[in-house]
């Protein structure tokens, strides 16, 4: 049997070996890595190899949970998970409420204990996302309420809560699970590279969104997403770049027109009408044209109304 002082010791070094691999979380980790994990010199694997839940013998609690990797057009029931509370769900596993690992879970909740919440970005690939916390449990529905890092003191879980309570929680749910998921499997669709320009140092990438907010309550589909470096992805959130549907770069005309240094030359000006460089090779991951469409269209606006007011201001300036 673990002690006390054992289990709380496991979780906390878990996490912090979790956190070196990952990269402070923004990267994920492999099957293979998740395996390396020791505790005072044994192995212990962070993970259940065959289900969801990981219970350890000898242990009062579980450990771990586990979402697995569906491909784009497998069922994939994300919105179904998040409560309308704005926090996730977690079913049982099988229907057996006294099963050894939904007991397990259970007694985490009871016991407040912080779990790790592995979350498939490809196959055997996660984005682990800890601590999480078991707050309720619903069992009409055969499942567990789960709260990231911060929420598990939220009450009245499961029934109404107001109006600002739950859009501070929908918020750090976003913040701390779907936004970290949905950069999990942006960053395996894309290799880990921008998109525009193929860098490819995960510390200056970012999964950014074609269309912002299309998906508020839930992790935004890999083809509403973009892996792009900070430069790139400032610069199509602001219009200065737009991707057309046929994944054609587009530079605004002001900006065309600019002289300066190296970073606007190359990093800007030199890839007008260069094509996406690097795109998912599974079709289903490929940027959405009608949501591209939908920015593109704005891009174009801002374009040409950008070049009106320049006419109307410095008529001089302009050749016609
Ligand atoms: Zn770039």
């Amino acid at each position: 049997m673990w002690s006390d002082v054992d289990e709380v010791a496991l979780r906390a070094e878990a996490m912090e070996w979790l956190a070196a691999w990952t990269n402070d979380g923004l990267d994920a980790i492999s099957y293979e890595d998740l395996d390396d994990f020791r505790f005072r010199g044994d192995k212990f694997p962070l993970r259940d190899r065959q289900l969801g839940i990981r219970k350890p013998a000898g242990m009062s609690s579980a450990f771990s949970i586990t979402t697995t990797y569906r491909a784009p057009g497998q069922e994939r029931p994300y919105d179904d998970r998040l409560g309308s509370d704005g926090l996730m769900r977690y079913k049982w596993d099988g229907d057996n409420p006294e099963k050894y690992t939904n007991r397990g879970l259970r007694a985490a909740m009871e016991q407040k204990r912080p779990l790790i919440w592995f979350w498939g970005v490809a196959q055997g690939i996660y984005k682990p996302i800890y601590p999480v916390y078991i707050v309720a449990e619903e069992r009409e529905h055969q499942q567990f309420v789960v709260a990231t890092d911060g929420l598990q003191n939220i009450e009245s879980t499961g029934r109404d809560v107001d109006e600002v309570t739950k859009r501070y929680v929908l918020q750090e749910t976003r913040r701390r699970l779907h936004q970290p998921v949905f950069r999990g499997l942006v960053m395996q669709a894309y290799g880990t590279r921008c998109s525009i320009c193929m860098l490819r140092h995960s510390a200056l990438l970012d999964a950014a969104h074609i269309v912002p907010d299309a998906d508020p309550a839930g992790v935004a589909a890999v083809r509403n997403g973009l892996a792009l470096c900070k430069i790139h992805h400032a610069a199509y959130d602001v219009g200065i770049i737009g991707i057309s549907p046929g994944y054609k770069i587009g530079v605004r005309e002001d900006v065309l027109n600019e002289v300066d240094g190296p970073m606007l030359e190359f990093g800007l000006k030199g890839l007008h009408g260069n094509k996406l460089s690097v795109l998912p090779s599974v079709r289903k991951e490929r940027p959405d044209q009608s949501l591209l469409e939908r920015q593109y269209r704005r891009f174009e606006n801002d374009s040409v109304s950008r070049r009106l007011r320049a006419d109307f201001l410095h008529p001089t300036d302009s050749p016609g």
